[in-house]
């Protein structure tokens, strides 16, 4: 999964997802990914977007609890582990992560067997200028 929150210079808060799925999946399966509040949720208090095990997360909605957890003002590491906490109570072995961001551009992620429980993931920060109506540049 390419999982995604973005936030811009207005507070617009936005996420999503990009899989292609579990390996040998069923044919017609769905997964995770597409589901709002499983594979990514974005809200007033910020986003988060899950990868793993998407026929065991996607019970969870672990983006949407993640967005819970933002709201009630669990920093972004805490509403990812908690998260994360709350399939691993059911699924030890699950392997999955979450990210999260909130409206304040703080960001973190937890995950749960995965490589060694260390889960890496890119933080972009640009400004992105309109001139004339073009795109005319990235920082
Ligand atoms: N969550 C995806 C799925 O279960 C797999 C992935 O994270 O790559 O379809």
């Amino acid at each position: 999964t390419v999982g995604m929150v973005a936030l811009d210079s207005s507070g617009k808060l936005a996420s999503g997802t990009s899989t292609n799925g579990l390996t040998h999946k069923i044919a017609g399966r769905v997964g995770d990914s597409p589901i709002p509040g499983a594979g990514s949720y974005a809200g007033f208090a910020g986003g988060a977007a899950a990868t793993g095990d998407g026929d065991i997360m996607m019970r969870f909605l672990p983006s949407y609890q993640a967005h819970e957890s933002l709201r009630l003002g669990m920093s972004p590491t805490d509403a990812a582990s908690n998260a994360i906490s709350r399939i691993k109570a059911f699924f030890p072995e699950f392997s999955g992560a979450v990210i999260a961001l909130n409206r304040k551009g703080e960001y973190g992620a937890a995950c749960n067997n995965i490589y060694n429980n260390e889960f890496h993931y890119m933080v972009q920060v640009c400004l992105l200028k309109l001139f004339n109506g073009w795109l005319a540049d990235t920082i």
